[in-house]
């Protein structure tokens, strides 16, 4: 492959973008970005692009697209960024989509895969309310799913501080489950219509849904 990979992770709050991403940046050497994460350390940083994402992240609702691009493409533009990216939780509307096009376009590149998480709305409340992760390494947990081996230790760096986010809660859950219905699942056919749609049945283990995305990358990254 001679230009960076471009992956799109798509599907609802809780289908395991972020834990699926986490793992191709293991298996791959690629660099997640995840405008949640972007956007919650924006929050957390006290800036004027945080202080107006903050309620409507609270709320569920979508960040406007110029404060989502604006936090991007100043990632983008990190050094690290070269051997391949695995966009988590963006694009999230037809605007973002056609701006990463066009941000894409800019450096001779095109996006490699949208991969498409596949999964039951209903489970997601569950598999949402109890999920935490450390604040070390951001490894996730779960409390019915994941527990670390012993309590209160991350089972990778070791770390003792947990954290959950504020909108991880069953009504949170519900509205951006319908801001993903509304905005976010018209992109797969978007991308279906470029060629580079992929679906995957993500209700499954973590480890066998971490085979099929990888054997999918290797596909991908060989054209
Ligand atoms: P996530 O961590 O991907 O679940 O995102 C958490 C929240 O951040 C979402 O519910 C939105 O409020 C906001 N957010 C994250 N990514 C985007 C995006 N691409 N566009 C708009 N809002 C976003």
């Amino acid at each position: 492959m001679t230009t960076p990979a471009v992956l799109i992770l798509l599907g609802p709050p809780g289908a395991g973008k972020g834990t699926q991403a986490r793992m191709l940046e293991e298996d791959f050497g690629f660099v997640q970005l995840s405008t949640g994460d972007l956007l919650r350390a924006a929050v957390a940083s006290g800036s004027a692009a945080g202080m107006q994402a903050k309620a409507v992240m609270e709320a569920g609702g979508l960040v406007s697209d110029e404060i989502v691009l604006a936090i991007l493409k100043d990632r983008m533009g990190q050094p690290d960024v070269t051997k391949g990216i695995i966009l988590d939780g963006f694009p999230r509307t037809d605007g973002q989509a056609a701006a990463l096009d066009e941000l894409l376009a800019g450096a001779g590149q095109t996006v490699t895969a949208a991969i498409s998480l596949d999964v039951d709305d209903e489970a997601m409340v569950g598999r949402i309310a109890g999920r935490f992760t450390c604040g070390g390494c951001g490894e996730g947990y779960h409390d019915d799913f994941k527990q670390p081996a012993q309590a209160g230790v991350c089972d990778k760096c070791g770390g003792t501080g947990f954290k959950r986010r504020a909108d991880d809660n069953a009504e949170t859950v519900r509205e951006r489950l319908k801001a993903y219905h509304a905005q976010t699942a018209p992109l797969i056919t978007y991308y279906d219509a470029k060629g580079v749609l992929q679906r995957i049945d993500a209700m499954g283990e973590i480890a066998s849904i971490r085979m099929t995305l990888g054997n999918i990358v290797k596909g991908v990254s060989a054209q």
